[in-house]
């Protein structure tokens, strides 16, 4: 690896972390540019890494910032959960060394492909990390019917749907009650934001996981508000005139690089128990 970017947040410590990182890498040769997460205008240019220090916000926002890139990301926490992160700082020195002697492995993300059609037929496709939420605008109570590769699931009402990925089950969707899915499964989880289930109104109150061939149809109740709100890895987008909305899994992956044998359940125990 010799030309390596650093996304980093706006608090002192990542700033501090960031500069000791390039510091530690200009003394083995290896060049790195640093680029704010905040910032609008990044360099796009090949890098044969990205690291990101800060929390798991930070991280998802570094691989949107980067379009997608295939590159590799690894994650140094200065923030408070950090899952994603999985560089801690006191492991800095360790890492620099298997940067230098090509000590590490890979593993894909597939992310989420999220498409909101409007009533002219026109698709706005948002790829997504963690999960798509799908939730009515001023906070109203959402009605859509659900329907899973063209079959009709159920007539939901509720605050909005957490649809998400593997990686993304302990993050939204753990809050609302959600299974926690290993990683490496390629699933899209459908997890209702408080459901509601009375004489009036009938919705499955419990997530549903199933495998990544499968597309979520849904078809909001748009009598009153055409408008909808997806949110993508957090960060929200209005869509007018909506006539409906499809999730699949998308054909684009991200690449999470690893120093340490898989941590996973450790990483689990630590940061939810
Ligand atoms: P944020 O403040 O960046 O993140 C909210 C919390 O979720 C933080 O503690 C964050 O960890 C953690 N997180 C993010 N991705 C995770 C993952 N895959 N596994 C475990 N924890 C994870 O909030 P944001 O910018 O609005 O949205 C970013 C993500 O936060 C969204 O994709 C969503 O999943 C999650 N979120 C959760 C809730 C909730 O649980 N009620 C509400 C809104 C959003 P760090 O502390 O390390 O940043």
């Amino acid at each position: 690896m010799r030309n390596i970017r650093i996304f980093l947040n706006e608090y002192p410590q990542s700033i501090e972390i960031a500069n000791e990182i390039e510091d530690r890498f200009k003394n083995v040769g290896i060049t790195t540019t640093l680029t704010d997460i905040n910032g609008r205008v990044v360099n796009n240019d090949h890098f044969d890494l990205n690291i990101v220090v800060g929390g798991d916000g930070s991280f998802l926002r570094a691989i949107k910032l980067s379009n997608f890139s295939s590159s590799p990301f690894i994650g140094v926490n200065t923030g408070s959960l950090g899952f994603f992160q999985e560089i801690d700082v006191s492991d800095i020195p360790q890492f620099i060394h298997s940067v230098v002697a090509k000590d590490y492995w890979t593993s894909p993300l597939r992310l989420l492909k999220c498409t909101a059609y409007r009533n002219d037929g026109v698709g706005e496709e948002f790829l997504c990390v963690n999960e798509a939420l799908v939730k009515g605008v001023n906070s109203k109570v959402l009605h859509m019917d659900v329907h899973i590769s063209g079959h009709f699931l159920e007539s939901f009402s509720g605050d909005g749907m957490i649809i998400s990925t593997a990686i993304g089950s302990t993050a939204y969707n753990y809050s609302v009650g959600g299974a926690i899915v290993y990683p490496a499964y390629e699933i899209i989880e459908l997890s209702p934001l408080a459901p509601i289930s009375s004489a009036s109104y009938r919705s499955l109150l419990n997530s549903i996981v199933m495998p990544g061939r499968f597309e979520v149809e849904l078809y909001p109740e748009t009598r009153y508000d055409k408008e909808i709100l997806i949110v993508q890895d957090g960060e929200e987008h209005m869509v007018r005139d909506i006539k409906y909305i499809t999730v699949t899994m998308s054909n684009v992956y991200i690449y999470r690089l690893h120093i340490k044998d898989d941590n996973y359940w450790s990483n689990l125990r630590e940061k939810f128990i």
